[in-house]
């Protein structure tokens, strides 16, 4: 299984916003959400940052509440790992797992194309072992 299994499913929209948005903007967009991260692209739309809450929350506990009114492009971080449809499900949570961050979008020839968060990756995984329990245990019923 790999990536395009995922955003077929979850649908490819990525919530994005602009480097010089406030923190405080960026907080105000995860909450209305219920997300965890921004992508952060430029004019031409290409990909140039990524924030998570873990960001805000770490500006915030170093510098104090100063830090929202801040742009986001002094918190976000700019060396984005990101991956590709084709990619397998197990090499991305390989990625996630060793690089210990929680959200990768998902770019194609340049073009930002999907978002996938270790939430997704676990409730995928989930639902293919209960797909293999079921298949075997009509393989063994069929006996
Ligand atoms: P997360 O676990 O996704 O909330 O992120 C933990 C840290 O990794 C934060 O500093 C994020 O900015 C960073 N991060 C999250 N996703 C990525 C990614 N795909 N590439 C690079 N850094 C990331």
């Amino acid at each position: 299984m790999n990536v395009a299994a995922i955003l077929n499913e979850k649908g490819r929209q990525v919530v994005t916003a602009g480097r010089k948005q406030t923190i405080l903007e960026i907080a105000q967009r995860l909450s209305e959400a219920k997300i965890g991260s921004v992508i952060i692209t430029d004019d031409k739309d290409a990909v140039v940052g990524i924030v998570s809450e873990r960001d805000i929350v770490r500006h915030l506990g170093t510098s104090g509440q100063d830090v929202l009114n801040r742009p986001v492009e002094t918190c976000m971080t700019t060396n984005v790992i990101s991956c590709q449809e084709s990619d397998t499900i197990e090499e991305i949570m390989a990625q996630m797992t060793s690089r210990r961050f929680r959200h990768m979008p998902v770019v194609e020839d340049n073009n930002l194309v999907g978002l996938v968060s270790i939430g997704d990756v676990v409730k995928f995984r989930i639902a293919e072992a209960e797909m293999e329990a079921d298949a075997m245990r009509q393989y063994i019923s069929a006996g």
